[in-house]
């Protein structure tokens, strides 16, 4: 069910080669969402139409979700759900609250400042995924740090259903009324980040796209980078997992299995110094995989190039490959799991012991769900009120401040070749360089 590379012994010297990833990754998937990112550039709403018959199945008049379907979501919403989006919704506040910036002012010299200052993005299209799954849970993590660093305009985009009439599922369109957005496209995968990005007959551009979603909506989002910004390639989901033979075989197979449910191509990958616990776990996931609704999928993505049990000597080894693997999601379940974690440099997000689960960090924990994928967490971060903030320096120098850099600007001016630079000081002062 499950593949095994033992790394016991001495490790690879780049074990990027070894350790387990899936075979589709995003480089692939760039010719295939070229042309469609350039038919929504030329053709707009139409092409938009067009993609959402072809891959969602479902014709539909617009993309634009009418306001009265997003009202009457919530309206028929089961209370129990309501009850879970609202707790997930608080949480996740007092998180991303705290991670407001706050300008600062730096005196270099009398006169001279350097000021940060943080502005929000003015505009910002959210992708919502809604295809083999669907993640109300999603809206609430783009959502909420957007809100919260003050972007002024927000707008959903999750692929239309076809059992729903061609809308959204009504939960993500709940979840968008508990949050008061009113802006929401029933379009989904490439198209979307494309609509985003260029913008159509319906929907302004917008300034940056984030959110979670398949290979599709990852590699749309690393081809129109620039042309929009983007927060991480945040791709079909990994979980790995460090544990030694004090792990729970049982907790750490539910674990897996919990994050292979996502997608075919999704990873789960443990890593332990415990060829016992490696025993154990292959013993139990048959039995958990059986008893799942989405066993099928699951099967497949546990079975994947991308999946496997890596065996290490020791917790420094264990260390070593998940540093290099760069997991989304990373539990650590090891005696001093807390110590150990604080030793990890890699990793989207870090679940320590066995009472924090990926479960509930995909929900209810507080912090953000959309979390780089495919390595990237080793140079990306996560979601949060600091990806839609640009820090823009202020500099304001009085004329003797800058009298008192010039003769430093015009000796680097004249070293790099641009006297012009230097003339721009020299104008200031009568074309006479103060000494
Ligand atoms: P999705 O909304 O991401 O993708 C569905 C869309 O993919 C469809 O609307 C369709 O337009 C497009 N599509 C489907 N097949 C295609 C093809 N052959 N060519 C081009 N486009 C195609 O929904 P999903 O498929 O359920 O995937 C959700 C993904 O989000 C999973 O991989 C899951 O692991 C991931 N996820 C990641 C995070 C994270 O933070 N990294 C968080 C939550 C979910």
């Amino acid at each position: 069910m499950i593949s095994r590379i033992d790394l016991r012994g001495s490790l690879p010297g780049d074990l990027r080669d070894v350790l387990p990833r899936a075979e589709l990754d995003v480089e692939a998937a760039l010719e295939k969402v070229r042309p469609i990112c350039e038919e929504v550039r030329h053709r707009g709403a139409a092409a938009v139409r067009e993609l959402t018959a072809r891959f969602d199945g479902v014709d539909i008049e617009s993309a634009r979700v009418p306001a009265e379907a997003i009202t009457r979501a919530l309206a028929e919403l089961d209370p129990a759900v309501r009850a879970a989006l609202e707790e997930s919704i608080r949480r996740a506040r007092l998180v991303h609250r705290d991670q407001r910036r706050t300008d600062t002012t730096t005196q270099v010299v009398p006169g001279g400042t350097v000021t940060e200052r943080w502005v929000p993005v003015d505009r910002v299209g959210l992708y919502v995924p809604g295809g083999r799954a669907v993640y109300p849970s999603s809206v609430v993590m783009n959502v909420v740090p957007a809100q919260e660093a003050g972007v002024a305009s927000l707008a959903v985009a999750s692929p239309a259903q076809k059992e729903f009439g061609g809308l959204p599922h009504p939960t993500i369109l709940a979840a968008c009324a508990l949050l008061g957005v009113d802006e929401v496209y029933a379009v989904g995968g490439a198209q979307a980040v494309a609509m985003f990005a260029y913008g159509t007959e319906e929907c302004r551009p917008a300034t940056m796209v984030t959110g979670p979603g398949n290979i599709w909506v990852a590699a749309a989002k690393r081809l129109l980078k620039g042309r929009i910004g983007i927060d991480s390639e945040a791709g079909p989901t990994e979980i790995a997992i460090l544990a030694d033979e004090t792990a729970d075989p049982a907790h750490v197979a539910a674990d897996l299995i919990s994050q292979a449910e996502h997608d075919v191509i999704a990873a789960a990958v443990l890593v332990t110094t415990s060829p016992e616990l490696a025993d154990a776990v292959e013993k139990e996931l048959p039995g958990q995989v059986a008893a799942t609704r989405h066993s099928e999928r699951i099967t497949e993505a546990l079975a994947g190039r991308q999946s496997g049990i890596v065996l290490v000597s020791d917790v420094e080894d264990g260390l070593k490959v998940v540093d290099a693997y760069a997991a989304e999601h990373l539990e650590i379940q090891t005696a001093d799991a807390a110590a150990v974690a604080a030793r990890v440099r890699n990793a989207g997000a870090i679940f320590i012991g066995p009472y924090a689960p990926v479960s509930l960090g995909d929900y209810m924990a507080g912090s953000n769900h959309v979390l780089p994928t495919g390595g990237c967490a080793c140079h990306s971060s996560g979601l949060s009120v600091q990806t839609f903030l640009r820090g823009i320096h202020v500099v304001d120098y009085s004329r003797e401040a800058l009298a008192g850099a010039a003769p430093y600007v015009c000796a680097l001016a004249d070293a790099e070749d641009l006297p012009a630079h230097g003339a721009a000081v020299r104008a200031r002062f009568d074309w006479e360089v103060p000494a």
